[in-house]
């Protein structure tokens, strides 16, 4: 081995650790990039609570599993119903207006 080569080899060698550093360092800046996720307190209009991991720390619901008629078999919302018929009318309402208009 020439003095020429041994001196291209430790260049080398250095280059590859370089090289391994910053795909190492890459990662570690996309690992920081996902959300950071917290236990949640997941809060129902039919009063249930739980606990769930997300990206909030708190998080409102109209309906959840305990009081969708989906999940109940029953066609009452606990308090949905009468929300969705109030926006019905004034949304109904601000329509016929705008037809006027
Ligand atoms: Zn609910």
């Amino acid at each position: 081995m020439t003095e020429w080569e041994d001196a291209f080899l430790t260049i080398w060698a250095h280059a590859v650790y370089l090289f391994v550093s910053c795909t190492k360092g890459g990662r570690a800046v996309k690992k920081g990039i996902h959300p950071e996720y917290v236990e949640a307190i997941v809060t129902c209009a039919c009063g249930e609570t739980w606990r769930t991991r997300s990206t909030k720390r708190e998080i409102h619901l109209e309906v959840c599993s305990a009081c969708h008629p989906f999940f109940t078999g029953k066609q009452k919302y606990v308090d949905s119903a009468g929300r969705v018929e109030r926006f019905q009318r004034k949304y109904g309402q601000r329509s016929a207006g705008e037809n006027k208009g």
